[in-house]
Order: C-alpha cells, then structure tokens, then sequence
C-alpha cells in the first residue's frame, strides 16, 4: 500500500490535477514528481496468455491500513480515501495477480473546471429540467480513474468476395399501347479475392463495466499519446476502478472493433462500384496489450426519484450523460407545432378560396 506524507506537515498529499505535483491538501506544500525514466511498454499477449491465473472475479479486495489513523479497510479499488479520515489510499500493484496497470493519463481537468464543464452541459439541454441547471453536480464529482485494455496487433487477412461493376441497359415497355425504351443501371458481378495488411495500433476497450459503454464512448477521443507510465502517485487522492473484463474478453471486443476497418479494406481492395465480401481469413500477429487508466470525473445527480450519471473526461472535459427529459417543456414544445400546423392548415386554405 501507497501513502505519501507531506514534508512539512506529515499529512497524507495528493495528486494535484494539470500539475506533475502531490499536494497537501491543508498546507499546501507541494512535492514534485520526479521522472523515473521509466517508458510505457507493450506487452506480448502470447507470453501473457501462457502465464496461469486466477479469474479476477475470484481475487480478493485489497487491504489498506491508513497511516493517517490507522484504520483498517478492505476495498476492491485500487485507489481510494480512507472513510474514516479520508487520507488518500493506493494499493501495491506490483503483487498479486492482477495485470498491473501499465500507463496512466493523469487527471489535468480540475475540480472548479469540471463545475464549469457541468453548468454548460446542462445549460445546452433544452429538454432537460430547469431543476437540473441549478444542481450542484461539482460538489459529488469524483475523480476516478477507469481501467482500459490497449490492443497492438498486426494483421494481414484474406478475403473472398465478389466486385459489382455497373453497365446500361436497353429496356423495352409499353406505354399507353406505345413501345417505348428506356435505359437501366445494373449490376455485373465478378468473383474477387485477395490479401488486405494493416497494423493496429492502441486500440481501446473499457475494462469496467461499472460505467455505461455508451456514454464512456461518448467521451473519445482520448490523447493516448499523453499516457505517463505508470506510477502510483498519480493516484493519490482519486479513486481507480480495478478491472473486471478479462484481457482475453477484451481481446475478442478488439479483434471485432479491428474487423470493422478490415472490411473496409477489403472493400477498397476490391474495387468497383459495388462490392459483396464472403470470407475474411485474418491472422493476428505479434499482439500486445496493456493496462491503461484513463481519467474520468464521475457525478451523479437526482432527478424525481431517479439517479442519473454524467462523466467528464479528465483530460479533454468531454461531457457525456444521461439527461431527464421535461414532460412540461415537451408537452409545450408539441402545443406549440400542433398549433404551427393548425396556422400552416388555416392559411393554406385561406389562399386557395
Ligand atoms: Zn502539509
Ligand atoms: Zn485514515
């Protein structure tokens, strides 16, 4: 387990957001993150996938013992404050049988920017209730680290397929008893195949489900290029999700994602003006993976009884979320064009007498 006491007072000192400094939290004194030299590196997924381990569902939670009050706590995060004294805690990846995260992107959105990217969002939803605007989302935001599976892989794939090449026709047809001609767009098919290359680089899939893929992906793009590798101290002070999707799971989401572009390459490989694909054979060589934590402001809000969650992403401050709808403002706005057509109906009728 990771805490870091600050210089001058002893107290626990957190990651401070934009900055590449831990700051205490009531002196403010700041102690600055000195480079380790480290790289972010790939790792072999073949290696990987020889090497026995137990399911994560199966490991147990880590213990933290807080050296602010010496409290005892067991949490299946990696990161997390103390609740009784709310010390910042990060447990020891380096043990145990997880996949250990391998770079981070650390947080550089800020807490009174994220209030600010919160009050935009709301106000830019007509729909959304005037109750909405005025709540304070901020104060509950959390800043959580949210575990992704980055995927390498070089490809090369055959494929079977046909290519549609469009000619004229000449048809014959009566009209009123008249022969007439008129010219056709069709179709020729010829059967194609052949080989498609391409290398994949970085590609991202969530390693939690906690958080709805829809509006996760709503967040993209992330600056990958910006990761650090990995080091706990950028997690002092936020929470980080452990992974719950398994490397091969997230590989199988990958290699479909990485389908989607091959056949797009087929397509352009196979030329025309049309094309049918029947077959994709592709061969996945030299895969790698890492473990990567991406920075997310979790909140949530009530709303007539119901929770809904808003994320903002802590590096770009992206906003992506559930919204309630306004029944009132809805039934308006219909009022509104029932009463537009009815005008429309009246003037039209209006003019043709
Ligand atoms: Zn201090
Ligand atoms: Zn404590």
């Amino acid at each position: 387990m990771n805490q870091y006491p600050c210089s001058t007072c002893g107290a626990n000192v957190e990651f401070a957001p934009g900055t590449t400094v831990l700051k205490c939290p009531y002196c403010s004194a700041e102690t600055p993150l000195v480079p380790t030299g480290a790289r972010v590196r790939e790792h072999s997924y073949a290696q990987f996938a020889g090497l026995r381990r137990v399911p994560v569902a199966e490991l147990a939670a880590y213990t933290f013992t807080c050296r602010g009050c010496g409290a005892v706590t067991q949490s299946d995060k990696v990161s997390d404050r103390c609740q009784f004294c709310d010390a910042p805690l990060v447990a020891d990846t380096t043990a145990g049988d997880m996949v250990a995260p391998e770079a981070v992107l650390p947080f550089s959105v800020d807490r009174p920017t994220v209030r600010e990217a919160l009050r935009a969002w709301a106000a830019s939803r007509w729909f959304a209730p005037n109750s909405l605007r005025t709540v304070t989302e901020a104060e509950s935001a959390h800043s959580t680290y949210l575990p992704h599976w980055t995927y390498d892989a070089r490809t090369r794939s055959h494929y079977t397929g046909q290519r549609g090449e469009h000619y004229w026709d000449t048809e014959t047809y009566t009209d009123n008893g008249e022969t007439r001609t008129r010219q056709v767009r069709k179709t020729r098919w010829h059967s194609a195949s052949g080989t498609v290359a391409r290398d994949f680089d970085d590609v991202l899939i969530a390693g939690t489900g906690r958080v709805a893929p829809k509006h996760l992906s709503k967040l993209e793009p992330w600056p990958l290029p910006q990761a650090q590798p990995y080091r706990p101290e950028f997690l002092a002070g936020h929470e980080t999700l452990r992974y719950e999707v398994e490397p091969e799971a997230g590989l199988e989401t990958a290699k479909t994602r990485m389908a989607t572009v091959i056949d797009r390459d087929c397509r352009d490989d196979i030329g025309g003006d049309e094309q049918r694909v029947s077959s994709v054979r592709t061969s996945y060589i030299d895969v790698t993976f890492k473990l990567m934590l991406l920075p997310v402001w979790l909140a949530c809000y009530l709303h007539a009884g119901k929770t809904y969650q808003v994320m903002i992403n802590g590096r770009t401050g992206a906003v992506a979320g559930e919204r309630p709808y306004s029944a009132a403002k809805i039934a308006a706005l219909s009022l509104a064009v029932a009463a537009l057509i009815a005008a429309i109906v009246v003037a039209v009728m209006l003019s043709r007498q």
